[in-house]
């Protein structure tokens, strides 16, 4: 389809044309063939949601879920998020995914909540395309109007890159989600470049402190160092911090000596079915 076709050209106009390979000849075909595949696969019903848990520090409590997607092709099994969401950020299809990730992660935390379960935040990735769209903040009302969700629930994850993209429209759009009630936090944080003036300006919650530097922080004095930093510069803007990828006992006890607020990671839980998850909360 001409879609694909105009995939296919700017996928050929990239490499240069003498240099063009079978290898990569194999590989843009492949990418093809997983585009295709993308595309129906919201209508083939094979996204699904697994939740991770957040945890408080101090008191061991679980305080959050993040909402992070799955996708089980018929023919190709699972594919990992990091293989075909820069695909559907590239060819535009992570806006209606996007928007299905919003609604199921809306509609999932209020069922918890009816079968008894208090109202912990929910936190849902928000794709570059996504925050730079201008109908970004009617597609968040809806979702949270339609599945009944209270705004206070649901937090936004953004990452710093995207926003120092353009950082008056991502002001402006961060301001009017937070008018709205919903938590906003900035993903990855420390792998892009975060103006600290813009940071103060930025209505944010929370700063996530990338896996990157919470795998080391325990053999890498820099590292350590950096998270260190990182706690303390949240603190003196009133943000709270999460440490994203926390695997160890010895991580988990470095993050709790230097007043980190929340963690995540696999010593605390994998991201899980929602009935899993369920059991958890119960
Ligand atoms: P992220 O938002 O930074 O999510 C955290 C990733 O780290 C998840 O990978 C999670 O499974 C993984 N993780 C959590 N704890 C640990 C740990 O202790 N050890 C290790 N090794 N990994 C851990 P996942 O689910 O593969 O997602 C990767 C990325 O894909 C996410 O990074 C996010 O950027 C993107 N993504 C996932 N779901 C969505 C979505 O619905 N929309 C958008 N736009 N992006 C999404
Ligand atoms: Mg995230
Ligand atoms: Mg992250
Ligand atoms: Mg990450």
């Amino acid at each position: 389809n001409a879609d694909a076709a105009m995939y296919r050209a700017k996928e050929l106009g990239r490499n240069n044309f003498a240099f063009f390979s079978a290898e990569m000849s194999v590989n843009a075909t492949e990418r093809l063939g997983m585009l295709s595949r993308l595309r129906n696969a919201l209508q083939r019903n094979e996204f699904l949601l697994h939740y991770q848990p957040k945890v408080c520090l101090k008191t061991g409590r679980l305080v959050g879920a993040e909402a992070l997607l799955r996708w089980h092709n018929g023919s190709h099994g699972p594919i990992p998020p990091g293989r075909f969401i820069p695909l559907a950020e590239e060819s535009g299809l992570i806006v209606e995914i996007g928007e299905w990730v919003l609604r199921s992660a809306c509609r999932q935390a209020v069922a918890w909540q009816r079968a008894g379960a208090p109202p912990l935040p929910i936190a849902v990735n928000l794709s570059p395309r996504q925050l730079l769209r201008d109908d970004l903040l009617d597609v968040v009302e809806q979702a949270l109007r339609d599945t009944g969700l209270d705004p206070a629930c649901l937090e936004l994850e953004i990452t710093e890159t995207v926003i120092m993209r353009d950082v008056e429209k991502s002001l402006h759009t961060l301001h009017r989600l937070k008018q709205l009630g919903i938590g906003i936090a900035i993903d990855d944080f420390g792998t892009g470049y975060s103006s600290l003036n813009y940071l103060k300006r930025l209505p944010v919650d929370k700063l996530k402190i990338d896996r990157s530097f919470v795998s080391d922080i325990t053999t890498d004095p820099d590292d350590a160092a950096i998270t260190r930093a990182v706690i303390s510069l949240a603190h003196i803007l009133n943000l709270k911090v999460v440490a994203e990828g926390v695997e160890t006992e010895a991580q988990h006890r470095f993050l709790l000596e230097n007043g980190c607020d929340e963690v995540q990671g696999y010593y605390f839980g994998k991201p899980m079915a929602h009935q899993d998850f369920a059991a958890l909360l119960a």
